[in-house]
């Protein structure tokens, strides 16, 4: 249920209001906007009698939401959200450029993968420490040896930091990590995503490979459901049956996403399309439509990358991309 107050309202009638919903046993998330303030309740609202809360002199109207995600729905926060790290802003006209390897493999690797990308605009470092692999046999990633190795190339660079966690365990290995990253394969471990909304950090959540836009939403709730709101939503591609292509892009879940959610939406094109050439014209395309950044893989020497070598740019190849996102960022704005 959202409750509107008139412009104006009374703060104490409305902290009365506020101990009286709280009362009945829900959650109210105050949305301050430049003209009005937006309560929106969360929890069971069924016994909440919406003519009553209508009938104040604070109230402007009260509507109930149908939909099952609550605390990221616009209709309950009609500002996008920001996502801050460190000085990077990512939402509401922010843009952000996050490149990295795949996995970080050595010191050198990572090092100068980072300070490569930064020189290109980069403004954030990716790079796997953890990988989930389909197969067991494959590299799976230097664990906290890789997240060691980043966080020398964040000294180096200056880049915050992103990177994947895959269990609840290894949570109090990434204490020191700027974003932590819920995988495709992990977008409905809810048990991690519970644990993920109890931090104070920013949550780069990927959508499953064959969920829809309201599990990817109903996901992001359960992060934010448990405290922390700064979560930003990836669209990396869904199964279909295309033949060519790792996944398929689904572009049009980002203008989906805005109009149903307040949070920022960024692409991933590098897993998406599976193949390096295709990065580039989908990471416009990306841009285009509207997301509010790109994360994308950068590798020295992709022929002997130890994952995803066929979807990762060179970085000089990724530097013509950034400058062509910029191009299109001017044309947009
Ligand atoms: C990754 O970012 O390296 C990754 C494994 O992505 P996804 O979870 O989207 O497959
Ligand atoms: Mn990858």
């Amino acid at each position: 249920m959202i409750v509107v107050l008139k412009p104006n309202a009374d703060p104490k009638k409305q902290e009365q209001l506020t101990s009286w919903l709280e009362d009945m046993g829900v959650r109210v998330h105050v949305a301050v906007g430049d003209y009005q303030i937006v309560l929106g309740l969360i929890g069971n609202t069924e016994k909440i009698d919406a003519e009553l809360i209508e009938s104040l002199d604070i109230v402007d109207s009260v509507k109930r939401v149908s939909e099952s995600f609550k605390t990221c729905n616009r209709k309950f926060h009609p500002e996008d959200t920001v996502v801050t790290v460190g000085d990077v802003k990512i939402g509401s006209g922010n843009f952000v450029l996050i490149a990295g390897p795949c996995s970080v493999e050595t010191e050198d690797q990572i090092v100068g993968i980072a300070k490569a990308v930064k020189a290109s605009g980069a403004n954030l470092l990716r790079g796997g420490a953890f990988k989930p692999r389909t197969s067991p046999y494959d590299f799976q990633g230097l664990k906290a040896k890789g997240l060691d190795l980043l966080k020398i190339a964040r000294e180096e660079t200056g880049l915050p930091i992103v990177t994947e966690i895959m269990s609840v365990t290894d949570l109090p290995l990434f204490e020191d990590v700027d974003v932590l990253q819920v995988g495709a394969r992990n977008m409905q471990n809810f048990d991690l995503l519970k644990e993920l909304g109890k931090l104070n950090k920013p949550i780069l959540l990927k959508r499953g490979l064959a969920n829809t836009l309201k599990e990817l939403l109903m996901s992001a709730e359960y992060i934010m459901a448990n405290g922390n709101e700064q979560v930003i939503l990836c669209e990396r591609g869904i199964r279909t049956y295309s033949d060519y292509t790792r996944n398929t892009l689904d572009l049009a879940a980002v203008p989906m996403l805005r109009e149903l959610t307040h949070l920022p939406i960024i692409v991933d094109p590098s897993h998406a399309t599976g193949i390096a050439r295709l990065v580039p014209p989908m990471a416009l395309a990306a841009t285009a439509c509207g997301a509010d950044g790109l994360i994308i893989e950068v590798h020295n020497d992709p022929m002997h990358a130890l994952c995803d070598g066929a979807q990762s740019l060179k970085p000089e190849e990724f530097d013509q991309v950034a400058s062509k996102v910029r191009a299109i960022r001017e044309v947009l704005a």
